[in-house]
């Protein structure tokens, strides 16, 4: 049985008070949240002050992104996986759409972070998802398996259960516009055969694959309530307490 997981990006929003502030008032709304894993991504400069003040809650803490590199170094504005842990991160997002459209991060380097992550002991969320041109073109399966492959290439069987895959159209990302239920549950069933074929079977029905993409406490239920939808990662409706914990309370 898969825990599912609700995971909020706050991406650039919030500074280190406001983001304290969201954080203290979502501690008691998602208190008795055990059916699923509850986690917040602040901006960096915030890790440390929401994840002191979540210490002892379930609710944790993840970056948003990292560098490649795991050692300290001479890598200005980059920020290394052991220093993430050591601001009290359990979680890190790599791939993101942003990060990919706006960065240029290809394959290669979110693979890179993704074992930057897995070495540092966290758990790390991997994004993946087509652009609408892609889907229009009917090359969205595609462009996902090849995404899944390039990402986690190299990762060994004791690393699977650290990795959670977060699927998110890039035409559902900040638009309003959420895929259907079965259309996620199309891709996720599909990510799952990949990931069997690339590595197990048994680590692909253990894997949690989220959906992302103009989730709302209004289509929430309806997503979890699809076979390989395993939780959602948030954007927008994450940034107020009351609505991300309307999401992760939506039983
Ligand atoms: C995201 O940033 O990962 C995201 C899914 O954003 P939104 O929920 O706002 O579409």
């Amino acid at each position: 049985m898969r825990k599912s997981v609700i995971a909020g990006n706050w991406k650039m929003y919030k500074n280190v008070g406001d983001s304290v502030t969201t954080a203290v008032a979502l501690k008691p709304l998602v208190a008795n949240a055990n059916h699923c894993e509850v986690v917040i991504a602040p901006v960096f400069t915030a890790l440390k002050s929401v994840a002191d003040r979540l210490e002892g809650s379930n609710i944790r803490v993840s970056a948003q992104n990292c560098a490649t590199e795991r050692a300290e170094g001479a890598f200005t504005g980059e920020v290394a996986t052991f220093m993430l842990r050591d601001a009290g991160c359990s979680h890190v997002i790599v791939g993101h759409s942003e990060r990919r459209q706006y960065f240029l991060e290809t394959d290669q380097i979110v693979s890179q972070k993704t074992q930057a992550g897995l070495a540092a002991g966290l758990m790390v969320i991997v994004c993946v998802g087509e652009t609408l041109e892609q889907r229009d073109q009917g090359k969205a399966l595609d462009v996902v398996k090849g995404q899944i492959v390039g990402s986690l290439s190299g990762l060994t069987a004791s690393d699977l259960d650290r990795i959670i895959i977060a699927y998110e159209p890039v035409w559902a990302i900040g638009t309003g516009r959420t895929a259907t239920p079965e259309q996620a549950q199309e891709m996720h069933a599909f990510i799952r055969r990949v990931f069997a074929e690339g590595h197990s079977p048994a680590a692909a029905e253990a894997l949690r694959i989220l959906y992302g993409g103009s989730v709302k406490p209004d289509n929430i239920a309806g997503l979890m309530k699809q076979t390989d939808i395993d939780g959602a990662l948030v954007g927008g409706a994450s940034l107020s307490a009351e609505s991300f914990a309307q999401i992760v309370n939506y039983k």
